[in-house]
């Protein structure tokens, strides 16, 4: 069984999922998307997939938003994903503004039956 170290997680995550994510600052705090995988996956094993191309099903998106975000450092003022969940960018489409790289990899695992749902709750 492989674990994952936080560099290692940080590239499969962030590096690989994040429209926002800035090499320069790995060191600062991160969103609980990242959080919680690194839970998961630095304590369980790696879940050994690569990124797909799509963006993962909007119903395991919305489950994870409601158990993930409300408790991110971001929520309140810093994620226009989570503005937009809350109805704060009438307008906007689902296309138009992206979760974090850490929500996208838990709903991508959780749509690719890498990982059950309930495990993502059981650690919140
Ligand atoms: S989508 Fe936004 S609020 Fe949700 S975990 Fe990511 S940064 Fe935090």
């Amino acid at each position: 069984m492989k674990y994952m170290q936080r560099e290692e997680l940080v590239q499969r995550v962030c590096a690989g999922y994040c429209s926002f994510y800035k090499p320069e600052k790995t060191g600062e705090l991160a969103c609980n998307g990242f959080m919680l995988a690194q839970k998961l996956f630095g304590q369980y094993r790696d879940p050994g997939y690569e990124k797909g191309g799509e963006r993962p099903g909007s119903t395991t998106e919305h489950a994870l938003f409601r158990a993930v975000c409300r408790s991110c450092p971001f929520f309140e003022n810093d994620c226009d994903f989570a503005l937009w969940k809350r109805g704060g960018s009438p307008g906007s489409l689902r296309s138009d503004v992206h979760p974090c790289g850490g929500l996208l990899f838990l709903t991508d695992a959780v749509d690719r039956g890498r990982m059950d749902i309930q495990a993502i709750y059981r650690v919140i």
